[in-house]
């Protein structure tokens, strides 16, 4: 049996001396792994196409124990990511995250879309790293499940115009008078939040904060999606230690 999907490649590994082993953010299965046999071999289409951050049209033959790609044609690639070292580290991240928190065998059309927007915008230098980092952290957390509640102080109900706490743990805030949670958020941190987590895939991007408040959404944004988690992501410590100054 095949079928044929979008993906994106996530990650492309050797496999043997002429085949690849490609991990694939496909629309309609999920996150699955599949070999590219002959994929090494040079001026085939397979070749361009299994490589990680190409998009495209795949072919996927499924069998026993393991998926194998027939056919791969490339709609749209982020290969430019690879001129730099930051936005390189920051686009593996995201393909990391993926990794992590999409199952196989379920859709994800929604993910992919937030994956494919955040790597375009990162590639043009559309919007600044610390904000695709964040929106697409919350959003990919947020589509897995983890949706954190925004609506009103956890405890009275009350939404209060000023600043208020949220808890990575719950993913709760709390009024002046609750005051609960590791983190002090802005009204602008929590109108972001909220944008992020309600709005459809397309819009998530349209807005923006004040310098301050960016730093703030992103440090608050990486704590919830660890915490949320409970893993740790190697792809998010190298990209620290290439952005650092
Ligand atoms: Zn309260």
């Amino acid at each position: 049996m095949s079928f044929e999907t979008d993906a994106l490649v996530l990650k492309s590994g050797d496999a043997g001396e002429s085949d690849r082993i490609v991990t694939l953010l496909t629309a309609d299965y999920g996150v699955i792994r599949a070999f590219a046999n002959k994929a090494k071999k040079s001026n085939s289409q397979m070749q361009a196409a299994t490589q990680t951050f190409c998009y495209g049209r795949f072919s996927v033959y499924t069998g026993r124990d393991s998926y194998t790609i027939n056919r791969a044609e490339a709609k749209e690639v982020f290969f430019e990511l690879r001129q730099d070292i930051e936005r390189l580290a920051l686009g593996q991240y995201f393909c990391s995250l993926a990794v992590e928190l999409i199952p196989e065998g379920e859709p994800a059309p929604d993910s992919l879309r937030v994956i494919l927007n955040s790597l375009s915008f990162l590639q043009k230098e559309k919007r600044s790293k610390q904000f695709l980092k964040a929106v697409t952290e919350l959003k990919l957390i947020s589509l897995a499940g983890f949706a954190p509640d925004l609506s009103a102080c956890g405890i009275c109900g009350d939404n209060p115009a000023g600043n208020v706490y949220f808890d990575t743990d719950s993913g709760r805030f709390f009024c002046e008078k609750h005051k609960k949670g590791n983190f002090v958020i802005t009204p602008g941190v929590l109108t972001a939040m909220r944008h992020v987590t309600l709005n459809p895939v397309d819009r998530i991007y349209s807005f923006a904060l004040t310098p301050a408040d960016e730093e703030l959404f992103g440090r608050v944004t990486e704590n919830f999606l660890l915490r949320r988690t409970g893993k740790s992501f190697k792809a998010l410590e190298f990209y620290k230690t290439v952005s650092l100054g």
